[in-house]
């Protein structure tokens, strides 16, 4: 077997490792990034990208059906599945291709293809085998991030399911998709289908939807969804998937009575687990939780010196913006002055439509945390841009301390949502109070100053 020595090698071509792998090369480090499948990861090949992707051309469908809402004729929606996805694909392709661009020609950073796993140490340096190879290395970063966790459910490896993995993958449009679970996926993917002309129920083991946001969102995105057709069934348990003539029997118990449901296409949304149980951790010492979870401090610094971590296998909000942004830390801590921590803002959005933008805590959790908080909430149907958009669906909730009039968290339920977000994530991180915000001047109409009335509705 070959063997060269590293300063860093980096197992896990996932958001934090090129832009990591490129920081530490240009500060003389030689680095490795072993990836076994494709650059990118989750977000790049089957996540983020394609979804949003995909999400784009479901809103392009919603908006022609409600044509005559905005005074034109435009016949009926003929939706190409096929073409849908291929649109999809391609953007993944040209991401992907950008990727492997930055590793063409290059010794250092190195792309090494293959699965790496640790193995145990020669003297001060870590061992990692990567194919037919073994690299030495002084320090290693995992980025290995996440799989669709399947819930061992009598009779699906017998069927022919999708998850988030192999949606991309499938050019058929399903008559009737049944989802289960009721997480962020879900939500995102059950919307596309429908919106795109299948019949859609979602299936979820708990007794709401989004159980992290507040139950007025959580309850507001029900109705959107509802609205369009969307069939939801709470405290619902899967007791067994049966392949049937045209497609699935999913029969389910819901209050001690089961019943059939026929679908056309099962989706297994019920969430990610940790690529970290062939890694050879136990090889090195790197400590875990039952959950396969490996344990960091605020530096990313696992149990084992020299051994850092970054994304969704840490633990704590897996968003792809995190991942990256552990990029920041970690050269902050291997190359930096050790000054940047995990202590940070970190927002994120579901990305149904209206889009959830969200900040910081939750109207509960600030409630629970601090002893007195002002909450403004302003309806989207008296913005007089949602009006004019014809886009009126959701609200902005915002939440202050009392005491300071920083602002604890927001939700911003609405178009745009995500983007919009983005006002208060800069507010929090400013730490400036709201009247900041209150006192500047928006540009009218816009979505965004309606950002601007509910810290105004705050007193
Ligand atoms: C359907 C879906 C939609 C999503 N939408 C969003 C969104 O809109 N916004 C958002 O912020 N997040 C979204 N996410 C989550 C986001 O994709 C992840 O949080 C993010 O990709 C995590 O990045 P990561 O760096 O931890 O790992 P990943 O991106 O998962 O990359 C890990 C890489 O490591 C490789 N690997 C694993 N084990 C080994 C090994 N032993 N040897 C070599 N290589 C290995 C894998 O092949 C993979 O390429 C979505 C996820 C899904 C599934």
């Amino acid at each position: 077997m070959a063997e060269q020595v590293y300063d860093v090698v980096i197992i896990g071509g996932g958001q934090a490792s090129v832009p990591l792998a490129g920081s530490l090369a240009q500060a003389g480090r030689q680095v490795a990034v072993v990836e076994r499948k494709h650059l990118g990861g989750s977000c790049v090949n089957f996540g983020c990208t394609p979804t949003k992707a995909v999400v784009a051309s479901a809103k392009v469908a919603h908006q022609a059906r409600r044509a005559a809402e905005y005074g034109l004729r435009i016949g009926a929606v003929d939706v190409d599945f096929a073409a849908v996805l291929e649109r999809a694909r391609r953007i993944v392709q040209n991401s992907r291709a950008g990727l492997d661009r930055r590793f063409e020609g290059s010794d250092n950073p190195r792309l090494v293809r293959g699965h790496a796993r640790l193995a145990g140490r020669d003297g001060d340096l870590f061992r990692v085998e990567a194919g037919n190879e073994v690299l030495k290395s002084r320090q290693v970063v995992l980025n290995t991030g996440t799989r669709s966790s399947i819930p061992p459910l009598d009779g699906l490896d017998q069927v022919d399911y999708l998850d988030s993995e192999n949606w991309l993958e499938r050019p058929e449009l399903p008559g009737h998709v049944v989802m289960i679970g009721g997480g962020y996926i879900a939500l995102e993917m059950g919307q596309i289908y429908r919106r795109l002309g299948s019949n859609v129920t979602i299936l979820e083991r708990g007794e709401r939807i989004a159980s992290h946001e507040d139950e007025d969102v959580a309850a507001a995105i029900q109705n959107v969804l509802e609205s369009e057709a969307i069939s939801f069934a709470f405290n619902t348990d899967v007791q067994r998937v049966r392949k049937d003539d045209s497609g699935t029997t999913v029969s389910v118990d819901h209050a001690g009575s089961t019943r059939d449901i026929h679908a056309s296409h099962l989706f297994v949304a019920t969430g990610r687990q940790p690529n970290t149980d062939d890694l050879g951790l136990e090889t090195v010492g790197v400590e875990t939780t039952d959950h396969g979870i490996v344990g960091v401090d605020e530096r990313l610094a696992t149990s084992v010196a020299g051994i850092w971590c970054a994304g969704d296998i840490r633990g704590g909000p897996m968003f792809t913006h995190t991942s990256w942004d552990d990029y920041r830390v970690l050269a902050s801590q291997i190359i930096g002055d050790g000054s940047r921590t995990t202590k940070r803002i970190i927002p994120y959005a579901i990305f149904t439509d209206p889009e959830v933008g969200r900040v910081g805590m939750t109207e509960r959790e600030a409630r629970q945390a601090h002893a007195d908080v002002k909450v403004a909430r302003v309806e989207m149907r008296d913005s007089s841009k949602a009006i004019e958009r014809g886009e009126t669906e959701g609200f902005i909730k915002v939440i202050v301390d009392a005491a300071t009039d920083r602002l604890l968290g927001a939700t911003v339920l609405a178009a745009e949502g995500s983007e919009l977000v983005h006002m208060y994530i800069d507010l929090m991180n400013a730490d400036a109070p709201y009247s900041v915000m209150r006192d500047a001047i928006h540009i009218h109409p816009t979505m965004a100053e309606h950002l601007q009335t509910a810290v105004t509705r705050l007193g």
